[in-house]
């Protein structure tokens, strides 16, 4: 008897605008100055009436054509109402039956390797407010629990997608996918430690039974999920903990109402918080405070083609034009927008974009890393990284040396001078790195230290091939800008012969 598991995500994005949702207030992550970013419209006090931000509706509509769904002429704002201490005016400025975007379908990698793809159907996306924070004493001394509005009315773009996705894993790299969207596409910082990106997960089973039917399990919501990898470990749990239910009690979706589950992160558990209220209980009714939108075809295509290049389109072209690996051009785009600016500025200026990727996603990664800055304050910028791998393209210099090279221009860029070209060649010539395609030299050397190691030379004659290293080394010691693989061949050749 298997299973199938079927999952379905809910994803809040917090929008990248300067002004709250619904009223002038700033729109900023701000804990340490609690209730500061407040006005009589998100505060909910009388009398005081909301005007939509434009601007919001941009970015969400952005969004949505990110996600390839449909824009419809007309759309409207609807109250959905529920009390909660962070939630002053006991309803939240939601979209109901008549949603900004819809239909929509977004692709995810599932396999690296194969880079074979899947499509995920996406429901809806609709914008709404955010609500405030409760923040209650966890620790259990004081008992208090607080309230802080800030975020209160701060622009956020629901995504609904259809239960497409067939697995924890699948999940993730939606998750992923759709960060490394967004983060493209501007709409939001994505931050997840400030909720800037939070994510619900609908997951049930379908389990073959015996007999040949399919039975479906009841659908179960998972919240509180702080990072994507938290949503995959607690769906690989929650899968696992409703085959045992299933076994157990045979409940099955019919006759069972949707329960809610939250996820322990230290515990590494789900545990049931509540039944899920009916979209009835909300009381969802038409905004009367606010007029509907109508949306513009022009106004669609303006923001279409102030569009950039979706990353999912760009892994394709790039890949495409330099022959890249899955593995190495998912690395280039994951990086963001910026990092892949970087990337085909080098491999279009020195022409070899395997040459370009290697030095990208190693060299350059490895000293972002270390010096913990972004690709735009890296001190070699893309010319001067091209011409230097333009010397190796060109046979001018090996790979070595434009890696001493390299360690050279970062060294002089921390005493405070800026990489440039020229500075390049004046290494070169300091150093000794030009290529030495004279072998009449390379022969002379080779023949010395040949002779200074018989032993070795012995070694490598009787098979042992790892004998070949230390006598390469040798050779590029004396003669710097030797080209290794010359040399291994022409130590080969002799040591043969
Ligand atoms: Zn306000
Ligand atoms: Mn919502």
């Amino acid at each position: 008897m298997g299973y199938t598991t079927v999952i379905g995500l809910e994803v809040h994005v917090q929008l990248l605008t300067n002004s709250k949702l619904f009223c002038g207030c700033v729109n900023r992550f701000n804990p340490d100055e609690p209730n500061s970013q407040t006005c009589p419209v998100c505060l909910g006090l009388p009398g005081a009436l909301p005007v939509m931000n434009e601007h919001a509706f941009k970015l969400g509509v952005k969004t949505a054509l990110g996600l390839s769904c449909n824009i419809p002429s007309f759309t409207k704002w609807d109250r959905k109402q529920y009390y909660y201490p962070d939630l002053p005016k006991a309803y939240q400025i939601s979209q109901y039956d008549l949603p900004f975007s819809e239909d929509g379908v977004f692709e995810i990698e599932t396999n690296s390797e194969t880079g074979e793809t899947k499509k995920i159907g996406i429901i809806r996306a609709h914008l709404e407010e955010d609500a405030g924070k409760n923040i209650h004493d966890e620790k259990g001394r004081g008992n208090d629990s607080q309230v802080d509005l800030n975020r209160c009315g701060t622009p956020l773009v629901e995504i609904v997608t259809q239960p497409d996705l067939r697995s924890a894993k699948d999940a993730h790299i939606f998750l992923e996918e759709l960060r490394t969207m967004l983060t493209y596409l501007e709409v939001s910082d994505c931050n997840m430690q400030e909720g800037s990106l939070r994510c619900d997960a609908n997951i049930n089973l379908h389990v073959e039974t015996d007999d040949g039917h399919v039975i479906a399990t009841p659908i179960i919501e998972i919240k509180n999920m702080n990072s994507f990898r938290a949503v995959e470990i607690a769906l690989e749990y929650e899968e696992k903990r409703q085959y045992e239910v299933w076994k157990k009690t045979g409940n099955t979706l019919e006759g069972s109402s949707k329960q809610t589950r939250g996820w322990d992160a230290n515990r590494e558990i789900t545990f049931a918080q509540r039944e899920k209220e009916d979209v009835s209980d909300y009381r969802y009714l038409p905004d009367p405070d606010l007029v509907p939108v109508i949306v513009e075809e022009e106004f669609v295509q303006s923001i279409r083609d102030e569009m950039c290049e979706l990353p999912a389109d760009r892994r394709k072209r790039l890949q495409a034009m330099y022959q890249l690996s899955n593995y190495d051009i998912g690395v280039v785009i994951n990086q963001g927008p910026e990092f892949a600016n970087y990337f085909e500025t080098v491999a279009k200026g020195c022409g070899d974009g395997k040459q370009a990727t290697n030095w990208v996603t190693q060299d350059i990664l490895r000293e972002m890393n270390e010096r913990s800055v972004g690709i735009n304050e890296f001190p070699i910028k893309p010319p001067v990284l091209a011409a230097l791998l333009t010397k190796i393209v060109a046979k001018e210099i090996s790979v070595t040396s434009a890696r001493e090279i390299f360690n050279t221009l970062l060294t002089d860029a921390a005493g405070g001078d800026m990489p440039i070209i020229e500075h390049i060649d004046e290494i070169i010539k300091e150093k000794g790195l030009a290529m030495v395609s004279d072998t009449g030299q390379l022969d002379g050397v080779i023949e010395t230290i040949l002779a200074n190691n018989q032993k070795i030379a012995d070694d490598f004659r009787g098979g042992k091939q790892g004998a070949i290293g230390p006598l390469i080394g040798q050779v590029m010691k004396e003669v710097k800008g030797a080209d290794p693989k010359t040399v291994r061949q022409m130590i080969i050749e002799k040591l043969s012969s």
